[in-house]
């Protein structure tokens, strides 16, 4: 069953959202090649436990971090530890969910630590504007299949990645994930019509090389069966009358990573439009 939001609900909705992108600005400012995936892990808990909010993972069906760490060929649902030490040329998926005021928020960013290869920064690109794609699609009106379809044609059909089938975006509110289910692959005008007050966390994630996936022996870490990179961005939106609302924050995450010169800069640049 779907919840649609009142514009109260949406509002604090927003609220979990910009906390999470604040956590993640925080991970934004200090990530680098040398450090590790707990140490994320603990700046972020701070941050949100700051807030009084609390991060939504952890525990989640037993998830032990407050992030997700899921570096290079790892799509999601990595498991933050010491022994995940960042390297140059890396990129770091960090996702991150928190509770605060009865309301869920889920937001998820790529990173590009140091030196990363053209090849991989352009599936960054790609998958970050596959994200936008899908935001544009949701509209008052239209379908969910159209959200769908959008990232699927331009990251699969335009730039010949593969999109992961076993997970997808979802509904969401008072709980992390609620329905509708938001696959990153589908076609145009199919699924339910999309109506003012669905919130949806939306998140493209692409493999540069085939799109199956294994399940790593810590019984979460989902990753490339193939061994090649991939790319994760999530936005938490709402739908509007006059189009979708984005109610988290990737600029604040993009102006943290201008002044880190550890990050990639160079494709960031064209990642920072919102
Ligand atoms: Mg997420
Ligand atoms: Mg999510």
């Amino acid at each position: 069953m779907i919840f649609y939001k009142t514009d109260e609900e949406i509002e604090l909705i927003r609220e979990s959202c910009l906390l999470v992108c604040k956590a993640l600005t925080e991970v934004a400012k200090v990530i680098r090649p040398g450090i590790n995936g707990m140490e994320i892990d603990t700046l972020a808990e701070q941050v949100i436990r700051d807030h009084n909010a609390v991060p939504a993972f952890k525990g989640y069906r037993g998830f032990p971090g407050t992030l997700c760490v899921s570096p290079n060929e790892s799509v999601v649902h990595g498991i933050p530890s010491k022994d995940q030490v960042f390297k140059d040329g890396d990129i770091v998926s960090v996702d991150c969910g928190v509770l605060l005021n009865g309301f869920h928020g889920d937001s998820a960013y790529t990173f590009a630590l140091g030196e990363v290869e053209e090849e991989i920064m352009e599936l960054l690109r790609v998958t970050n504007t596959s994200l936008y794609k899908a935001i544009e699609a949701a509209e008052v009106g239209r379908r969910l299949g159209d959200i769908s379809f959008a990232v699927q044609e331009y990251t699969e059909k335009t730039h010949n990645y593969s999109i992961v089938r076993e997970l997808v975006g979802h509904g969401i509110g008072r709980e992390l994930h609620e329905a509708p289910e938001v696959p990153n692959y589908g076609k145009r005008g199919r699924g339910i019509k999309l109506k003012e007050g669905l919130v949806i966390a939306i998140e493209p994630m692409v493999n540069l090389g085939r799109r199956e996936v294994r399940t790593a022996q810590d019984g979460w870490t989902v990753f490339a069966k193939d061994r090649k990179p991939s790319a994760h961005y999530e936005h938490s939106i709402a739908i509007r009358k006059d189009g979708a609302d984005i109610l988290s924050d990737h600029n604040m995450i993009a102006e943290a990573i201008e002044s880190n010169p550890n990050v990639n800069k160079v494709a960031l640049k064209s990642l920072v439009t919102q």
